[in-house]
């Protein structure tokens, strides 16, 4: 197997990769720490965690030994810091996200702070061609003050989501599992009339709108779904884990099924982003319907060995033209290369079993 797997890495060398979900680098030149570095490979948000345990996680130990690697130091903490600390920035950027094989980034625009670049810096720092995806709940978070009704709402957000498909964005992108459960619920009007006026009261108090709760965000997605479908661009889905924000037991993909059956949706391309511990039912959606696509962004590097299994277990049923690579990865560079470099292997070593095994033939 290994030989197999190590062949067709070899015939990958050259071939570019589409992150289709990615985030924003932190603008350099700045100073990273140990604790910043342990914070990027893992998705708690109690400090504690980076503090005191991400050291002790498989993950973190393959990221060091992956990052070590192409820096030629010792695999620590210490060393890869040194070496960056003593690195030319941008040169230093520029080479691991080389090395990182992209082609293209789709990027996700919702998780951006001040220090991130924006898109067309991005392309000029690191020569990698960037695209926007567009995040539904910050799109739809910003055009509820103005709005005099839902109906008013889900109109603005749809020609907001026109307008920048128009100014050439990708795709758009639903956080709904952190906002509400994804098991989709038709739209109850009474429900989503009182929720609306609760969050515009918030919006005229000056206080930050914050979409949340099941009426709000199961009628957002659902008109998103619906000019996703015209637009013809992908809706990508965040499910399964991510930061402790989200409840995971209301993660599963399984969740989404109306987008799946009802006909006003047909059409229209669903991209399942992460999965993981639900990538076994992302992987049977993607076998029972044609405009169902997934991928283990987050899981490929952070579950450690389980990456690898997790991609075995996708190809159960996942046809290999519906898997598709995203790093997940955002803020630094060791993160993109991390995410690269392993999910390139996962996949070569599945592939490479199923070859060995199955007499299957990797396509493209
Ligand atoms: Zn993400």
């Amino acid at each position: 197997m290994a030989d197999v797997a190590g062949e067709l890495l070899r015939a990958w060398a050259d071939q570019p990769a589409i992150d289709h979900h990615c985030h924003p680098l932190r603008r350099w030149p700045f100073h990273l720490t140990a604790v910043e570095l342990r914070g990027a490979f893992t998705e708690a948000l109690d400090p504690q965690m980076a503090e005191r345990h991400v050291v002790h996680t498989a993950a973190y130990h393959d990221a060091l030994r992956r990052i070590a690697g192409e820096l030629e130091c010792a695999a620590t903490e210490g060393a890869i810091l040194a070496y960056r600390r003593a690195a030319e920035p941008g040169e230093y950027a520029r080479r691991l996200m080389t090395r990182t094989g992209t082609g293209v980034m789709l990027v996700d625009s919702g998780f951006t702070t001040a220090e991130s670049f924006t898109l067309p810096e991005q392309e000029n720092a690191v020569g990698i061609t960037q695209r926007e995806i567009i995040r539904l709940e910050t799109v739809a978070e910003s055009l509820i003050e103005n709005a005099g009704d839902p109906r008013e709402w889900f109109g603005a957000v749809r020609t907001a989501l026109r307008a920048a498909v128009g100014r050439g964005a990708v795709g758009v992108k639903t956080i709904c599992a952190y906002r509400a459960t994804l098991k989709l619920q038709p739209v109850d009007t009474d429900a989503l009339g009182l929720a609306f006026s609760a969050i515009q009261l918030r919006a005229h108090r000056a206080e930050p709108p914050r979409l949340s709760g099941s009426a709000l965000c199961h009628a957002l997605l659902f008109e998103a779904a619906l000019e996703c479908r015209e637009l013809d661009v992908p809706l990508q889905v965040h499910c399964g884990f991510g930061d402790p924000d989200e409840d995971l037991a209301e993660t599963s993909p399984l969740g989404l099924r109306l987008l799946f059956t009802d006909p006003a949706y047909r059409g229209l391309r669903v991209a399942l982003l992460h999965c993981y511990p639900y990538h076994r039912e992302a992987g049977y959606l993607c076998s029972v319907f044609p405009d169902v696509y997934m991928d283990l962004s987050l899981t490929i590097p952070f579950a450690g060995l389980e990456g690898g299994r997790a991609m075995r277990e996708a190809l159960g049923l996942c046809p290999t033209s519906k898997l598709l690579y995203a790093s997940d990865a955002s803020r630094y560079p060791e993160v993109f290369l991390v995410a690269a470099t392993a999910h390139r292997e996962a996949l070569a070593d599945a592939l490479g079993e199923l070859v060995e095994r199955g007499g299957h033939r990797p396509s493209s």
